[in-house]
């Protein structure tokens, strides 16, 4: 705006300058014109009396000298009255006069040349004469009073051109005085303004890189800019704060994510160094179950190594019973008292679903029957080998992620033992079992019996053994089929093995015949009960299926190793076999007691 102002300030006073010099020129051009016009009026009248002068002298003097003056007058006075004519033709009334000036001289030359040639030619009197007539004076007033109102009139017209000059200097005057001090007025307010436009945005652009520069990185540079070269540096401005803001925070969060990633693989590192011990104590411990021999064993090795893997959790393993309908405790661990000792396999939801199952805050999930009141934390682990649940192990606490990973391994170390417990102990079942009777066969009775004659011999303690057989039992093979004769066996030694102390050991010795081995156990006290056996298996009534076989009677020896016999047994089962065979003789379906035993 104010440099528009200043702009047409300027323009307006260097035109009328301009303007108003030209003018000037003008008049100035038109005044020199007017004196030319003065100066060439008086220099027609001055040549003529020039003239008239020269030729009254000619008359008089008649000197040739005065003519040529005479004429050389002359010729100045026509031209300068053709210069008059020709300098007045700009305006017309003066022009007029000058060309009636010019006419009046021409006479007046002519007459004054007349003049001249009558002098010339001698004739003094006649020019005298011709002189007086008084014609070259009229003449002359007439153009002095043409040429005096020339002159006047132009003395007019240069005196008016030179008033024109004087106020077109005046105007020159006015606008320097006036224009000079506006326009540095006006400059003087535009460096002001100019100096306060470019201060403000450029101050508040200085505050915000400072505040930028002191950390604070959402500072941007608000406001109006005031020009738009300003408005975009403060946009290009805010823009690269906006990428400096982007790139610090990148920069943070790179560096959050580094620190995160470091703490990750520390952590990692810590995991894998735990893991690596976990799985170190797990190997020892597998190690440890291979070589278990019995379920106390297994369940000693667990109650030593599970505490290690899992500190500070007590907790117990419970296992199926042979018969699947009940999970036995059999080992436990870090101080547990058990709500119950044994539960059914529906008590258990970790059974029941065959996944973990827990309660890691109160009432977070359904609790287990046979958890009793511990309901706060708790975790069942079941535990399966082949698709087959083996057993579960139940602790009392909260099982967090890492745990989990060394639960997960526990639980399948141990039920894998498990189940290459429970085949091995199948295995050896297999070759110390009779597969139609279930009894011991005759390869472990001779295994335990020359161990029950060692342990005998080194304690003292008495040890008898009983050979029985099943008296007239090819009738029923012959009667009933060999069938039925299997059937007899499976009854009869079902009956001898309840009917025996836990302690003895009922094997089958070979077809219908039996052995039982009787440690600390003399021939008399023996025989007694041997008696209830015979007697409770005469009073059995062999079932097949559907139909009745009838009963069976046997007949029984009795023996009592002594220090006499071998340490394998075999006189000592010959003794008792002797004793079997007179029993027989005797009429069956009794009891012989060999007589050295009952001596002793
Ligand atoms: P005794 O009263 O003298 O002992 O007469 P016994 O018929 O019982 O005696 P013997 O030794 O003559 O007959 C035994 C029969 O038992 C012979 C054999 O066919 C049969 N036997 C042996 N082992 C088995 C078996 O595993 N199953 C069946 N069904 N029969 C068997
Ligand atoms: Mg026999
Ligand atoms: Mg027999």
């Amino acid at each position: 705006m104010l440099c528009t102002l200043l702009g047409i300030l300027t323009t307006g006073l260097a035109g009328a300058l301009v303007g108003v010099t030209m003018e000037m020129h003008d008049s100035l051009t038109w005044v020199d014109h007017s004196s030319q016009v003065l100066r060439s009026a008086n220099r027609v009248v001055s040549t003529l009396r020039e003239a008239e002068s020269g030729q009254r002298g000619f008359i008089l003097t008649q000197n040739p000298e005065f003519a040529e003056s005479v004429e050389r007058a002359l010729g100045s006075a026509r031209r300068e009255a053709a210069t008059l004519a020709r300098l007045t033709a700009d305006n017309p009334t003066q022009n007029t006069r000058a060309r009636q000036i010019e006419t009046l001289v021409g006479e007046r030359i002519a007459i004054l040349q007349a003049s001249a040639r009558l002098t010339g030619n001698g004739s003094f009197v006649a020019a005298r004469d011709f002189v007086a007539t008084g014609r070259g004076l009229m003449l002359m007033q007439l153009v002095d009073g043409k040429i005096g109102d020339l002159v006047l009139d132009e003395r007019d017209l240069a005196a008016t051109r030179m008033d024109k000059v004087e106020r077109l200097l005046r105007v020159i005057l006015w606008l320097a005085a006036v224009g000079t001090p506006l326009t540095l007025l006006f400059l003087v307010m535009m460096a002001r303004s100019l100096i306060r436009r470019i201060r403000q945005p450029a101050g508040a652009m200085i505050e915000v890189m400072g505040q930028l520069g002191a950390g604070e990185r959402k500072a941007r540079i608000t406001g109006d800019m005031g020009s738009s070269e300003f408005s975009q540096l403060a946009q290009g401005y805010n823009a690269m704060a906006d990428e400096l803001e982007l790139a610090l925070a990148d920069q943070v969060k790179a560096h959050d994510n580094l620190e995160a990633a470091n703490d990750a693989l520390s952590h990692n590192a810590q995991t894998l160094r735990e893991r690596g011990e976990v799985i170190e104590i797990l190997g020892g411990m597998a190690h440890r179950m291979q070589a278990a021999r019995t379920d106390e064993e297994l369940a000693a090795i667990i109650r030593v190594f599970v505490p290690r893997v899992l500190p500070h959790i007590p907790g117990a393993l419970y296992v199926h019973n042979n018969s699947r309908n009940l999970l036995v405790a059999t080992a436990t661990w870090g101080g547990l008292e058990l709500a119950q000792g044994n539960f059914a396999p529906e008590e258990c939801w970790a059974l029941r679903r065959g996944q973990s199952h827990f309660v890691d805050e109160p009432g977070s999930d359904i609790v287990c029957p046979h958890v009793g009141s511990q309901t706060d934390h708790y975790h069942c682990e079941p535990l399966l080998a082949g698709g087959e649940v083996i057993g579960v192990l139940y602790l009392k606490g909260t099982i967090d992620t890492e745990n989990r990973f060394r639960l997960a391994v526990l639980s399948e170390n141990i039920a894998s033992a498990l189940v290459n417990h429970r085949l091995q102990r199948g295995l050896r079942e297999q070759t110390i079992r009779d597969p139609l009777t279930g009894l011991f066969n005759r390869r472990y009775l001779e295994e335990t019996l020359s161990l029950e004659i060692a342990r005998a011999s080194r304690s003292g303690a008495p040890l008898s053994l009983v050979m029985c057989d099943v008296d007239h039992f090819k009738r029923f093979n012959d009667e009933f089929g060999h069938d039925a004769g299997d059937q007899v066996l499976q009854t009869v030694a079902a009956e001898l093995r309840r009917r025996f102390r836990d302690g003895d050991v009922v094997c089958r010795f070979g077809g219908e015949e039996f052995v039982i081995i009787a440690p600390a156990t003399d021939a008399t006290v023996l025989q007694a009960r041997v008696e209830e056996v015979r007697e409770a298996i005469s009073l059995v009534t062999v079932r097949q299926g559907g139909r009745t076989l009838g009963s069976v009677t046997m007949s029984f020896g009795v023996a009592t190793w002594s220090d006499g016999m071998d340490r394998e047994g075999a006189m000592l089962v010959k003794t008792a076999d002797a004793a079997l065979y007179a029993a027989k003789r005797n009429g069956r379906n009794r009891v012989v007691v060999d007589a050295t035993a009952l001596a002793a």
